[in-house]
């Protein structure tokens, strides 16, 4: 594998007392997307916080571009260089699509403008003067996904952007995530939905009980097909 662009080594996560994340490890390396898999609870989310440093009590060593952020609070993550499209998409209703993308300030040098957004995402140039309860859930989705460009951040942590869409909605989302890669982007993903994540990713990540149980490389998807119904429960 490549050099890793983010290597998570033991993380401990906890809300108030209860911990959640037990360990978790994985490692991304530049331009590759990962997801991260498994059922409800299994902590996914709680792992895209941690990383983004929006827990309040963590442990372990979240290192990005060879950087320990463990410590770090969430502005100077964002700063490093990680942006996080959370699963609530956070699209202001009253605002027009375009002043929802100025609204993330671009903490980093190469943070996209709007018109450099509207380049990757030419149906929100159609969209711009729409106001965000005008648009469809597919739409705030991809609204979602490029206002985070915004920020600079080379790795995007993609928090089940494919939730409550139609099938045809979800092949743009893996159009759109396919594209950002091509622009230089590393991603992860959670996701619930595996023949989505087969369509896009270059690896998998199984999370059960807030640690990772098994790496799924995705040209053996198909062979491990029984064993990951098993882990996910479909
Ligand atoms: P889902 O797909 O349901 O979001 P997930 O794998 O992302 O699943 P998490 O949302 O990370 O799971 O949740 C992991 C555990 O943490 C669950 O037991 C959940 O109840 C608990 N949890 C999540 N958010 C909070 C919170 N704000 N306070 C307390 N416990 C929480």
């Amino acid at each position: 594998m490549a050099e890793a662009l983010l290597q998570v080594r033991d993380l401990h996560g906890w809300y108030g007392e209860s911990h959640i994340l037990h360990g978790m490890s994985f490692e991304v390396a530049r331009g590759e997307v990962v997801t991260l898999l498994g059922r409800n609870g299994a902590g996914k989310t709680t792992t895209m916080r941690a990383v983004m440093g929006m827990l309040p009590k963590r442990a372990g060593s979240v290192r990005f571009q060879g950087r320990e952020l463990i410590s770090l609070k969430s502005n100077q993550i964002a700063r490093a260089g990680i942006a996080i499209c959370p699963e609530e998409r956070g699209i202001f209703a009253s605002l027009s699509v375009r002043e929802n993308l100025m609204l993330p300030p671009r903490v980093k040098d190469g943070g996209l403008e709007v018109e450099e957004i509207y380049r990757l995402f030419p149906n929100l140039r159609e969209r711009s003067a729409s106001q965000g309860t005008k648009l469809s859930g597919g739409e705030q989705q991809m609204l979602a996904i490029a206002r985070i460009l915004r920020t600079g951040a080379e790795l995007l942590l993609l928090d089940e952007p494919t939730e409550g869409l139609a099938p045809v909605i979800v092949q743009q989302i893996g159009n759109t995530i396919r594209m950002l890669r091509q622009n230089g982007f590393t991603i992860v993903l959670v996701e619930q939905n595996f023949h989505f994540a087969a369509t896009v990713a270059d690896r998998h990540y199984v999370v059960e009980h807030g640690h990772v149980i098994d790496m799924i490389p995705n040209a053996a998807l198909e062979a491990n097909r029984e064993k990951l119904k098993t882990y996910l429960g479909v």
